[in-house]
């Protein structure tokens, strides 16, 4: 069982600098939640809070129920993986995985028997007696995650543990850690700027700017109803698009763009008749077409990204920029005028001012 809650915790650093700004926070037993957002949002000192290498300011940080603000991080039973691994480099694997057991005066065949199975799970048995400047940047993160499993802690805390792996090693990684979580059954908590590690990997993911929670929600949930334009842009790749629209009312509601017009259902809209929205779609829902109707946009084609699987177009619809995702066996040029019809039923409308979702 471990249960983790944040409420009302703000962070402040010396100088004056609000890191974190009353973050609420439930993480469930056996959830893998992961924190995302632009670098300097507060992401890894609230992780660091739930650890005790940071002083609380302000809130209350319970694990099970209880209140951790004053209780040393080594009292926590909670491991912590770090970004560049921290490993001892005067130790051998085996020596780094069960140097944490030593400390704590286990029984040496039970720290064997500890450091062995891990290493299984692990697939790094083989290299139990090298030194961590003997392996590649992926072997040395396994340790580093070997560190914290043999330690069998209650919390498992990630702080951007894949951003020194090349791509293709980042996508095995992160293939890696979701199966250990469901093999652990354990709580987890991970930090990353890295929407698509969110997406894949969470069941929950906690979207901060600014010190400040946006919104908490399951990765689709976030994708198909964010709260605000900031979720919506910054969920989802390539991101969702913005276009400046005019609402009129007329049989219906009508959405007056430079290079469309749109006819949305949502009756939320009304009420902002005769003001601009934020008009959000996303790539996917653009879909070409060659003869123009109801519903669409017509935009310049300023680039074509052919990916293999599918095309991204970079387009211009009047002097608003437009990202497409479409199928690959359309010939595009840059510089040709194209049709996309709109799925309505998709469409995300956003406050000019609040930028919060009117939906
Ligand atoms: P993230 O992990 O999302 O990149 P951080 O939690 O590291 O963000 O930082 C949040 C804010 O707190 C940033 O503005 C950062 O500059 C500031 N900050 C982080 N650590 C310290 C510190 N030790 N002293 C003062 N300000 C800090």
């Amino acid at each position: 069982m471990a249960k983790v809650e944040l409420k009302d915790i703000c962070k402040v650093y010396e100088g004056g600098v609000k890191a974190v700004d009353k973050v609420n926070i439930v993480v469930e037993d056996r959830e893998f939640v992961v924190f995302v957002g632009p670098s300097g949002c507060g992401k890894s000192t609230t992780l660091r809070m739930v650890a005790g290498l940071e002083d609380i300011t302000e809130g209350e940080l319970l694990i099970d129920g209880e209140r951790m603000n004053d209780v040393p991080p080594k009292d926590r039973n909670i491991a912590m993986v770090f970004q560049n691994y921290a490993l001892y480099p005067h130790m051998s694997v085996y020596e780094n995985m069960a140097f944490g057991l030593k400390i704590k005066k286990l029984p040496t065949d039970e720290i064997d028997k500890r450091v062995r199975e891990t290493a299984q799970i692990l697939d790094i048995e083989k290299f139990l007696d090298r030194k961590p400047r003997a392996l590649s940047g992926g072997q040395r993160q396994r340790v580093a995650v070997g560190r914290a499993i043999v330690r069998n802690p209650k919390v498992f805390l990630f702080d951007e543990p894949l951003s020194n792996l090349d791509a293709k090693l980042r996508v095995q990684m992160r293939a890696e850690l979701s199966d250990l979580h469901l093999r652990l059954q354990a709580t987890m908590i991970y930090v990353t700027h890295d929407q698509v590690e969110a997406m894949t990997m969470a069941d929950k993911i906690v979207v901060m700017k600014d010190g400040r929670v946006q919104q908490i929600g399951s990765p689709l949930h976030l994708y198909n109803h964010p709260c605000n334009k900031f979720v919506a842009g910054f969920i989802g790749s390539p991101p969702m698009n913005f276009l400046t629209l005019t609402v009129e009312e007329n049989n219906g509601i009508l959405l007056r763009g430079e290079t469309c017009a749109l006819k949305s259902s949502a009756e939320a809209l009304k009420k902002y008749a005769g003001r601009n929205l934020y008009f959000g779609i996303r790539p996917e829902d653009l879909k070409y077409t060659e003869t123009p109707s109801d519903n669409c946009i017509s935009a310049r084609i300023t680039v074509v990204e052919p990916l293999g699987a599918d095309i991204h177009l970079w387009l211009m619809a009047g002097n608003q920029p437009l990202v497409v995702r479409t199928e690959p066996h359309y010939q595009f040029k840059v510089g040709d005028t194209v049709n996309f019809n709109a799925n309505m039923e998709k469409a995300q409308f956003f406050d000019r001012e609040t930028e919060l979702s009117v939906l």
